[in-house]
């Protein structure tokens, strides 16, 4: 049987970051990932926006590691030459209900520390973007967007430079807590089983249901309305605007904003649709309320230029936004020693990552 100090199990963005930080602590780390490459889970299936960190709760874990994260990002992308851009994001309100909520946001923004944050007024921001339709903007100029491909491969070089190892088509079974450690089993190509001090299930969407397979104990259980998808359609032709324009958020997501590629190629989503079981087909009739939602921030949109494009599905651990954290569960909430399992690491997961592999660092005692 193997054995080692850490296993990661899911090679996302989350996991490759949490396994680099223990890898160069000096921690032998293997990544444990049920396909057959990195980042083909929800890391792959986003908006590639580094988040400022303006909208979480003050003193929520997404409000601190989102805007630790973003300055960890920013740097490490400059450090390494990652593709990124900080392009800026204009939120745009139109009627008294919309201000009243981006005012709410302002302040929460300065609650998070997110001091840079702006007002425009509609006059001034049409100067700038002639298409836009907005009495008043808050302007994020933290905001950018990043390559997440090149980031994970950075962040997988990272790791196999300071000895560990990314081991694809493994799909961890179970683990059970054992006197030294904790015993994992493994299916896909072949079934084995290894030892690790610690572990860490970074599984996504799938982590509340590995969890129960270890015996944990709080598991947080999946929202009453199933899984939160989020469908994305680009836009073909030239971008209308320069920046990322976000409306008011709406309930379970930021709303169907407008994000661009580093290529400069638009696309809008992601949108909410619940659904019973993990899809990720885009049903192109959801292009109407698409249609409706552009319309109110775009003056000449035309809805021939939408074509359905990607899903992706957020790891929400609750339907109820207000209630809606990062879970970092180590022993002391799950009963497993040596274990931390990831739960509802949604949007800013991928903002955040490097800050939440600090957090599990210092949870684990591990001294970097
Ligand atoms: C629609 C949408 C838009 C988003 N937009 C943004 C954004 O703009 N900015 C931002 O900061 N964040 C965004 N996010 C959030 C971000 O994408 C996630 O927080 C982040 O990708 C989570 O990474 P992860 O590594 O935890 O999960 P994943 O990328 O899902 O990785 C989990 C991995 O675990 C593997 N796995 C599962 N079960 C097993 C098993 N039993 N054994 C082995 N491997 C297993 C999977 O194959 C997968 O590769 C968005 C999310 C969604 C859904």
């Amino acid at each position: 049987m193997d054995s080692t100090d850490v296993v990661v199990i899911g090679g996302g963005v989350v996991g490759l970051a949490c396994a680099r930080k223990l890898a160069i602590a000096g921690l032998s780390t293997i990544v444990l990932e049920a396909e057959s490459g990195f980042g083909q889970g929800e890391s792959s299936r986003n908006s590639e926006v580094i988040h400022a960190g303006l909208y979480y709760k003050p003193g929520s874990l997404k409000a601190k590691l989102c805007r630790d994260g973003r300055e960890l990002l920013y740097s490490y992308c400059q450090s390494r030459n990652i593709s990124h851009s900080q392009l800026g994001k204009w939120i745009v309100a139109n009627g008294p209900a919309q201000i009243s909520q981006l005012k709410k946001i302002a302040s929460t923004a300065k609650a998070n520390r997110c001091n840079e944050v702006f007002w425009m007024s509609g006059s001034e921001a049409q100067e700038q973007e002639p298409e836009l339709i907005a009495e008043k903007v808050l302007v994020s100029p933290r905001t950018g967007i990043v390559d997440s491909h090149h980031f994970m491969l950075s962040l997988l070089a990272d790791l196999e430079i300071n000895g560990g190892v990314f081991v694809p088509k493994t799909i961890v079974e179970s683990g059970k807590a054992i006197t030294d450690g904790i015993l994992l089993k493994t299916g896909g190509i072949d079934d084995y089983e290894i030892k690790a001090k610690f572990v860490v299930n970074s599984t996504g969407i799938f982590a509340p249901s590995l969890a129960k397979k270890f015996g944990c104990q709080n598991v947080p259980k999946l929202p009453a309305k199933g899984f939160a998808k989020g469908n994305y359609f680009s836009l073909t032709g030239k971008a209308p605007f320069k920046r990322l324009i976000y409306p008011v958020p709406e309930p379970g997501g930021l709303g169907v904003h407008l994000t661009l590629s580093l290529d400069g190629q638009a696309r809008f989503g992601p949108d909410v649709e619940w659904i019973p079981e993990v899809n990720y087909i885009v049903d192109s009739n959801r292009k109407i309320a698409f249609s409706k939602e552009i319309k109110k921030y775009w003056r000449n949109f035309d809805s021939d230029r939408l074509t359905p494009d990607y899903a992706g599905i957020r790891a929400k651990v609750t339907d109820q936004p207000e209630t809606s954290d990062f879970v970092i569960s180590s022993a002391e909430d799950n009963g497993v020693p040596g274990l931390i399992n990831l739960f509802g690491i949604e949007s800013p997961g991928l903002t955040s990552s490097l800050a939440i592999a600090e957090e599990v660092a210092k949870k684990l005692n591990i001294n970097c």
